[in-house]
């Protein structure tokens, strides 16, 4: 069993309008915008990062706005939930303020002896903010939601599959354990997290496999402290048997990536070098970055791509 893999790094998904999304998870959602480049596969598409000051990894939710994408349809193979940590005593101030906001979906419910509200994001994305006491991680202000309410960074993600077995075989594998078990839904928890330590599995036999588009989780990428731990796990799964993917070098970590039994694809990404590595973290997120091997598209791009704010 490895232990390098100190739960989620972040949450990758897709979305129709980058400018909608942006507001979203800046105005609405009171995070940082922490990085504004493209997709390094398809530089025409930025590829937008929020999270805490930093980008601390457990907290940054990432995004692909494709313009006119359709939505996706909710399925198995997928990650389903993206759960957001928030304080004690909080939800009655998120449920006021989502709803103010003409949020959809919105639902206060009890799992696992928390209290949860579920919504949804611009393109029907399945989120939840959930009550945890004394969360030591430091939550940004900047974004106008005060220390009592704001986000911590990731409590969860919760992933619908039709047959959870492989899939909790695998993450035992990466080290996680199992911590409960209710309504159909196992939840896993990695020892000496970053406080995105769980995983929800939920098993759904008879529902069909997702379709992705606008509103689906893209990917999920897991944490590990630098490139020689990512080694030995890239070897250990690889020597099990999983087609993983060279180390990719993403300007702010090294990512490889798998696809797991269950459908979900995987990633697992260094800590380092983090999204301070190109600016001043006064002023992460408002340039327009751009990777080395897209540095003379900058003309095309900055004319190309919707203006995020005014
Ligand atoms: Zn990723």
């Amino acid at each position: 069993m490895l232990d390098q893999i100190k739960g989620l790094h972040h949450v990758t998904s897709m979305a129709e309008d980058a400018r909608t999304n942006n507001s979203f998870f800046t105005n609405t959602l009171g995070l940082r915008r922490v990085k504004k480049t493209v997709n390094f596969d398809a530089p025409d598409v930025y590829h937008l990062y929020y999270g805490d000051e930093i980008g601390t990894p457990g907290t940054v939710m990432t995004y692909f706005p494709f313009p006119q994408m359709p939505r996706g349809r909710a399925g198995t193979g997928e990650v389903g939930t993206t759960v957001f940590s928030v304080p004690q005593g909080s939800l009655g101030f998120w449920s006021d303020r989502l709803a103010a906001l003409g949020v959809d979906g919105l639902k206060q419910e009890e799992a696992f002896g928390e209290k949860r509200l579920n919504f949804a994001g611009p393109d029907g994305d399945g989120f939840a903010l959930v009550e945890v006491r004394d969360d030591p991680r430091a939550s940004w202000t900047g974004g106008g939601i005060s220390e009592d309410h704001a986000i911590r960074g990731f409590h969860s993600v919760a992933m619908r599959l039709r047959d959870n077995g492989a899939t909790a075989e695998l993450l035992k594998f990466m080290g996680y354990e199992e911590l409960d078990r209710k309504d159909g839904v196992t939840r896993l928890i990695v020892p000496g997290s970053n406080g995105a330590g769980l995983i929800d599995l939920e098993t759904m036999p008879n529902v069909n496999r997702a379709q992705q588009g606008a509103g689906s989780v893209h990917h999920v990428a897991f944490a590990v402290e630098n490139r020689e731990k990512q080694l030995e796990v890239r070897k250990a799964l690889v020597d099990t048997g999983y087609h993983v993917t060279p180390v990719i070098d993403r300007d702010y970590f090294w990512a490889i990536y798998f696809r797991t039994p269950g459908g979900v694809l995987f990633e697992v990404a260094t800590n380092e070098p983090g999204f301070d590595r190109d600016e001043d973290v006064a002023h992460l997120g408002e340039a327009l970055k751009l990777p080395q091997q897209h540095k003379h598209l900058r003309p095309i791009l900055e004319s190309h791509l919707q203006k995020l704010e005014d």
